[in-house]
């Protein structure tokens, strides 16, 4: 083979990125980065990974050895991913999940960009996050990405869970690694969550309710008011106009859906990968 053809073979061999998780076949994320590559006519190629957790530790060291630019992480291996990595970020570190990876010449780091994504979106959406009081639905892991982001921004949380003691462990340790209150409360005690709505100016919903294929799901008691005043985030994008988000509607406050979180964490690994700002648009609408 002549110099020529090698370079040539060189240039025309993509480079390679994905999703792992399990399974996979449901993610967006396919769609969302193959646009931005074909957008900035990058020679990439995006792939589903569908891998079992016993055959993580293998998967991620081919990643390593195969010379991957970097990964999405999915349920189930955020978390466990966090042990076969080389560095992950302090963020990432607190939240305790990592949805994306780098392949630094074979050092694997680990990064959130969740609570990036969560952050952006909303201001997308035109609430400036930083010093206000929210309440955010959930204790799961997207609830410690939002905790994380509405702490680091300066605001005063209060995390309501269906189990309220995972909904009390989480508070406990954000509480210390932020030195700050956080209140606790039952998704049941309808009287503290409508006297915590009301104090608040945002209300984050990161639990699964109302996700396909169980749209009728509403995470809020039915009796609680929603004040006009109050701008709701639901995580949920599938369906994107949640029974939640009706409701806000119906009540007259603001409702923000959860396609911009996913669009935005996926602009920053696109950018943490190739060094470049994502085609935030062309990403979006190849997921609308
Ligand atoms: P997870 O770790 O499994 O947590 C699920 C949460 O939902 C827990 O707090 C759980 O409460 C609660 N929950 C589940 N079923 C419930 C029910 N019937 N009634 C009351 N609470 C219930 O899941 P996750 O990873 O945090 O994801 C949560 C949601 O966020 C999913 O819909 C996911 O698609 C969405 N998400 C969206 C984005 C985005 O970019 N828009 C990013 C990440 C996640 P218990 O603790 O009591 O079980």
């Amino acid at each position: 083979m002549s110099i020529d053809d090698s370079i040539h073979d060189v240039e025309t061999i993509p480079i390679r990125v994905g999703i792992i998780g399990y399974p996979v076949g449901h993610s967006l994320s396919p769609k969302m980065h193959t646009a931005a590559f074909r957008a900035l006519g990058l020679n990439w190629e995006y792939s589903l990974l569908p891998v079992a957790p016993e055959e993580m530790q293998d998967a991620i060291e081919m990643i390593r050895r195969e010379v991957w630019r970097g990964l999405n992480v999915t349920v189930p291996h955020k978390q466990a991913v966090i042990l076969l990595l080389d560095f992950i970020t302090p963020q990432a570190e607190i939240i305790g999940a990592v949805n994306s990876i780098v392949n630094q010449n074979g050092r694997l780091v680990g990064y959130n960009t969740d609570w990036i994504g969560f952050l952006e979106a909303l201001r997308e959406a035109g609430f400036d996050p930083a010093n206000r009081r929210a309440v955010v639905l959930g204790a799961g892991g997207a609830a410690r990405a939002v905790v994380y982001a509405l702490l680091e921004q300066g605001e005063t949380v209060t995390i309501a869970n269906r189990n309220q003691r995972k909904a009390e462990a989480l508070a406990l340790e954000f509480a210390t690694q932020f030195d700050r209150e956080i209140a606790v409360l039952s998704l049941d005690d309808s009287a503290g969550l409508q006297s915590a709505i009301n104090n608040a100016e945002l209300l984050v919903n990161c639990t699964s309710v109302g996700m396909s294929p169980y749209p009728n799901g509403d995470p809020l008691p039915p009796e609680i008011v929603l004040p006009p005043h109050l701008t709701v985030y639901d995580l949920v994008y599938n369906p994107r106009e949640t029974q939640l988000l009706k409701r806000t509607r119906a009540a007259g406050a603001t409702g923000i859906d959860g396609l911009g979180m996913l669009v935005h964490q996926g602009a920053e690994a696109f950018r943490l990968w190739t060094g470049l700002d994502a085609p935030i648009e062309v990403m979006r609408q190849a997921i609308e």
